[in-house]
């Protein structure tokens, strides 16, 4: 059995930031990782000081080999599967059947996004079918510009996105109406908003050209913006009894705690502001907490 003083489940940006401030503190640190982050599909990753417009691997690869250069830092690739136990004692399994224990954890597993299973949306996803103006909004300034939202967010999609393009048009999605008020004010902006489904995304290698409608119609665009439903990647995360908020993401105070003791929560997986930034920022913070917390303890 091995035991570390903080095992991080997820070893992308949270992770990562997270094992970058638990190795500079000289703690025993396992990083398990099962190399799949949300944003793989996506060419280049916008809105991080220093790394504008570099490829997502690339940022995660050099802080990578920056965070196990640390002697106290391990690496292990593959999946976590469970986790038992309380502070001081948790114990997990991975998929290659190695058992292990820690006297804190830290998850950075992040979120799934669940995409519609229309024919070329999966192709475009990260590229020109985007989650967010912030990442990628700049490219599309002035763009003929798609927003595919559930009806209770879609106004509030509308008036962020008209600060890139005026040229807009909205698609809602799922069983919710427009309230009358909202529906007069977004079409009072010039946007139109298109009730027939999307049944086709048309694209030449990821780069959108057109949506095919329902009645085989098409409206010719260069981005969509998809407000796409999420879920938690890991499994064990009920089992554990943590807490959720009602967006789906796990509870956490401003130190990362989740409402079990002993596990924090960092990145994608408790945070509503989804980014490399956020995901950095929260990692680091959780890191150090937790070397106080131990350091108090063992003192
Ligand atoms: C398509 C797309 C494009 C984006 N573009 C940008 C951008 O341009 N700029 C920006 O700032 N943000 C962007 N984002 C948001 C950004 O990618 C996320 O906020 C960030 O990746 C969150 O980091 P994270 O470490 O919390 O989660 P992730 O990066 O998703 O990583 C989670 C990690 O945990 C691992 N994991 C999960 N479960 C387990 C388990 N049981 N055992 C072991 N490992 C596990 C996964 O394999 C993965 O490696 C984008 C997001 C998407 C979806």
């Amino acid at each position: 059995m091995d035991h570390y003083d903080v095992i991080i489940i997820g070893g992308s940006y949270a992770g990562l930031s997270a094992a970058m401030a638990l190795g500079r503190s000289r703690r025993n640190t396992l990083i398990i990782d099962a190399g799949d982050p949300c944003n793989s599909s996506t060419p280049r990753s916008h809105n991080f000081l220093t790394q504008d417009g570099v490829a997502p691997g690339e940022i995660a690869t050099i802080a990578k080999a920056q965070v196990i250069n640390y002697p106290t830092i391990d690496w292990h690739s593959g999946h976590a599967l469970e986790l038992t136990g309380e502070k001081g004692l948790f114990r997990m399994t991975t998929d290659q059947g190695r058992a292990l224990t820690s006297r804190r954890v830290i998850l950075a597993t992040g979120l799934r996004d669940l995409l519609p299973e229309i024919p070329g949306f999966a192709e475009c996803w990260g590229k020109t079918v985007i989650h967010c103006p912030y990442c990628h909004g700049y490219e599309f300034s002035d763009q003929a510009t798609g927003i595919l939202a559930p009806a209770d967010q879609a106004l509030e999609m509308v008036k962020l996105i008209s600060n890139w393009t005026s040229d807009l048009r909205l698609f809602l999605m799922g069983d919710k109406v427009l309230d009358h008020q909202e529906r007069d004010s977004i079409i009072e902006k010039g946007v139109r908003i298109i009730s027939q489904p999307i049944v086709e995304v048309g694209h030449a290698k990821g780069a959108l050209k057109h949506l095919v409608l329902a009645d085989n119609s098409q409206e010719p665009m260069k981005a969509l913006y998809a407000r796409l439903p999420t879920e938690q990647k890991a499994d064990f995360i009920s089992p554990m009894g943590l807490a959720i908020q009602p967006s789906g993401h796990l509870e956490v105070d401003l130190f990362g705690n989740t409402s079990v003791e002993g596990i924090y929560a960092v990145g994608d997986c408790a945070h509503l502001m989804r980014s490399v930034a956020t995901a950095v920022y929260t990692g680091n913070i959780a890191g150090a907490m937790i070397n106080k917390e131990l350091a108090e303890e063992d003192f």
